[in-house]
């Protein structure tokens, strides 16, 4: 399972792109990025069919919505089902221990409810504690 890679994201700068070659390339819907282009967010070549993309364009494009992504606070998690930074439901998180130092914060989302998730590392479990309510799943039973 390799991830694409988020710098440069292999595009060459004067070549062109289809939505569905973007789409695929960067994980997201192809309607996604037909709606990018049609809201003018993606400069494209909107006289033939499929729309065409510069390369240099989707890199732009992708580096200012990474900058443009909510900076999370502490105690905030990425609600991906009504899409922005959320604090927990109650205050309640559960850690599950993953690889190495790392883990994933579960909670529920404060506004709609909705599942959310982040990886956090072992050595900041103190510092969350004092945040969070946290129960950690699997052997330690704290
Ligand atoms: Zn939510």
């Amino acid at each position: 399972m390799r991830k694409p890679k988020l710098r440069g994201y292999g595009f060459r700068p004067s070549q062109t792109y289809s939505p569905k070659e973007i789409a695929d390339r960067m994980g997201n819907a192809e309607t996604t990025v037909r709606e990018w282009i049609r809201d003018g967010k993606l400069p494209a070549m909107t006289n033939g069919n499929p729309h065409l993309v510069l390369g240099c364009d989707i890199t732009a494009f992708f580096a200012e919505q990474r900058l443009k992504a909510p900076r999370l606070a502490v105690d905030e998690f990425p609600c991906m089902h009504c899409r922005g930074p959320r604090k927990a439901l109650g205050g309640l998180a559960d850690f599950c221990a993953g690889p190495g130092h790392l883990g994933t914060l579960t909670a529920l989302c404060e506004v709609c409810g909705g599942s959310m998730s982040k990886g956090v590392a072992v050595r900041d479990l103190p510092r969350l504690r004092a945040i969070f309510d946290i129960r950690a799943r699997g052997a330690s039973r704290n």
